[in-house]
């Protein structure tokens, strides 16, 4: 293991070709460049691990280098090249704006702008997270991108272009990178395995690449702890297991009972899923890619839009002709929904099943109507049961509201017991509990009800004081509902994700790069209540370690369990600490900006 260098460094493209997955935009630079058209400053947008940061450093090289070749690309032997590719020349220097956005640290750049380069013609200046710099330190910069010297060119990266303000968007030429493909990703890890000497299923690959999410240096870094655990010889099965992947034979086996109908099959092979480790959020979002998987594999045109590996491909097409249409199209829509409730559900396990009873009816409704009965009427009943029973108190306060709106009463004891026997005893018959005015109880214990009632009573003592026993009971009642919330609650990793970036969000300006740190961990769930964070280094292990019991109070708190209980740890270098799948990022910014899900209802989106 001596020299083990990571394969994202060691495969790191030198050349504009060797860039997998983002061809027109290179092309487009080696023209400019052969062209000699060169603008002062360039900003390149996308996802992380695309390659950004690479082609700057490539163009960097290429500008200077002293005898490029025909086609533009940079000669790697001069001088010039050998000094970039030693990473000793100092005609490059890169900013990451995440750790150095203040206006001293512009300044300094600024300061260094002015001074020629020594051998070469250009100086490059990259600024990565560019959206990271400060406002002030944004101003500063405004006026050296109005005027920069001749030999000095920017290259600014971001993943978040839209926030950059548009005096410097206006600035910069813009090249969009595109998130690379799961092929384009397969077929560079392959490469790279073939170079490396191990053996790799190409099913595997895939599933690295899917994790990956269209970042390169992701997937080499999965790539990277995927050799380091299988020894080399990278299969499927392993590589499933290792990287918390569900398998695709569950959704097969799953859709399939779907189409029969078959319920109770469905809610084991849920439950199944569940033992094995996996949560419902992650389940749902996977079952709704299965299904727009298999419609596309229904039509060859969009066939292309399959991204999966050949041996699968053909068990998606052979499936998809089993499903009708309108059964995908429902069933899509009805996992996405249930994947926009589940972080506000209570009872998510539920609500995960109740999706998989509807969609099993999908297809038996069809048959119904046929009988003539509509599909609203063979799922209602479900749901029937399902509300009347969990929320009986809330059916109720209406019924009573307008009784004690309407009747004129003297005292509260007979709006109570009015309430009793008018509103809610004919409410509770249909439920089977015994009609509570058979039973001779006096006036007292009739009071007593009203606290159960306890919506409703909300109306009944707005309008009329409450006496003071009245009052007592409603907080003698009220107790059993607090130690209901003392209760712990259970969470999940991104509603943890989501109060830890909570807690970050709200720390000092003081304590802002405390807050740039929190940002950029990501807490990882041990069991039901530990989590851990993965650190760079030591250092950062010594920073965060003494706040550990804040962040962990306040997470108890706002998650509901006392529990919770944080560690820290450094990890280990081949570590891929952050890696969000997409779905995970869009949570994370619709729940900064809950306007996104509306925007993603109102056009009805869908996220692979
Ligand atoms: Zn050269």
């Amino acid at each position: 293991m001596e020299n083990y260098i990571v394969s994202a460094r060691k495969y790191r493209p030198s050349t504009f070709d060797s860039v997998v997955g983002q061809k027109a935009l290179t092309t487009t630079l080696k023209n400019a460049i052969a062209g000699q058209k060169l603008a002062h400053a360039y900003l390149f947008c996308g996802p992380r691990g695309v390659g950004k940061t690479t082609c700057a450093r490539i163009f960097a090289k290429t500008i200077n280098c002293m005898n490029p070749t025909a086609d533009g690309e940079a000669c790697n032997e001069c001088e010039s090249c050998r000094a970039f590719n030693e990473q000793r020349s100092y005609n490059i220097h890169e900013l990451d704006a995440a750790s150095n956005n203040s206006v001293e640290d512009i300044r300094s750049l600024i300061e260094q702008v002015r001074i020629p380069p020594q051998i070469g013609k250009y100086k490059v200046y990259i600024i990565d997270e560019v959206h990271m710099l400060s406002q002030a330190a944004f101003n500063a910069f405004l006026k050296t991108l109005e005027e920069p010297p001749h030999h000095a060119i920017f290259i600014l990266a971001t993943t978040e272009k839209h926030k950059i303000l548009p005096t410097i968007l206006s600035r910069c030429q813009i090249y969009d990178f595109n998130r690379i493909t799961v092929n384009d990703t397969v077929e560079h890890l392959q490469y790279v395995a073939q170079k490396e000497g191990i053996t790799a299923e190409p099913e595997a690959l895939n599933v690295i690449a899917q994790k990956a999410d269209g970042g390169m240096r992701d997937a080499l870094s999965i790539f990277d702890q995927v050799v380091s655990f299988t020894g080399g010889n990278i299969q499927y099965k392993n590589v499933i297991d290792n990287l918390n992947v569900l398998d695709y034979e569950y959704y097969f086996r799953l859709t399939d009972c779907l189409l029969d109908n078959k319920i109770s099959e469905s809610l084991l092979i849920f439950n199944d899923i569940l033992n094995k480790g996996f949560d419902g959020s992650h389940f749902i979002t996977g079952l709704s890619s299965h299904f727009r998987d298999l419609l596309v594999s229904k039509d060859a045109s969009t066939l292309p839009l399959l991204e999966v590996g050949a041996s699968i491909r053909e068990r998606y097409q052979q499936q998809a002709q089993k499903c009708p249409p309108q059964f995908l199209y429902k069933a899509m829509k009805l996992c996405n929904d249930c994947d926009l409730n589940y972080r506000a559900s209570k009872n998510k396990r539920l609500l995960v099943e109740i999706t998989l009873i509807q969609v099993a009816q999908l297809t038996a409704d069809a048959d119904d109507t046929a009988h003539g009965r509509s599909p609203e009427q063979a799922i209602k009943p479900i749901f029937n049961k399902q509300s009347a029973q969990a929320q009986p108190a809330q059916a109720q306060p209406s019924v009573q509201a307008q009784q004690s709106a309407r009747t004129p009463v003297a005292s509260t004891s007979s709006v109570q017991s009015q309430t009793v026997q008018q509103g809610v005893a004919p409410q509770a018959q249909p439920t089977n509990t015994p009609p509570i005015r058979q039973n001779p109880i006096p006036q007292q214990s009739e009071e007593k009800k009203i606290p159960v009632f306890k919506a409703g009573s909300l109306g009944v003592s707005i309008k009329h004081p409450a006496s003071r026993e009245v009052q007592q009971q409603q907080t003698a009642t009220v107790k059993p509902v607090q130690t209901e919330i003392a209760e712990d609650f259970i969470f999940n990793e991104k509603d943890l994700d989501y109060y830890w970036r909570e807690y970050a969000n709200q720390l000092p300006v003081e304590e802002k790069a405390t807050a740039g740190r929190m940002m950029n961990m990501k807490p990882k769930l041990l069991n039901d209540t530990t989590f851990e964070v993965a650190v760079d280094n030591e250092l950062v292990e010594k920073i965060m370690t003494p706040l550990i019991p804040q962040i962990q109070d306040h997470l108890r708190n706002k998650l509901h369990n006392r529990k919770i209980t944080m560690t820290v740890r450094v990890s280990a270098p081949t570590e891929n600490i952050r890696a969000y799948s997409r779905v995970e990022r869009f949570q994370m910014m619709s729940q900064k900006n809950p306007e996104l899900l509306k925007l993603k209802e109102e056009f009805g989106l869908e996220l692979y």
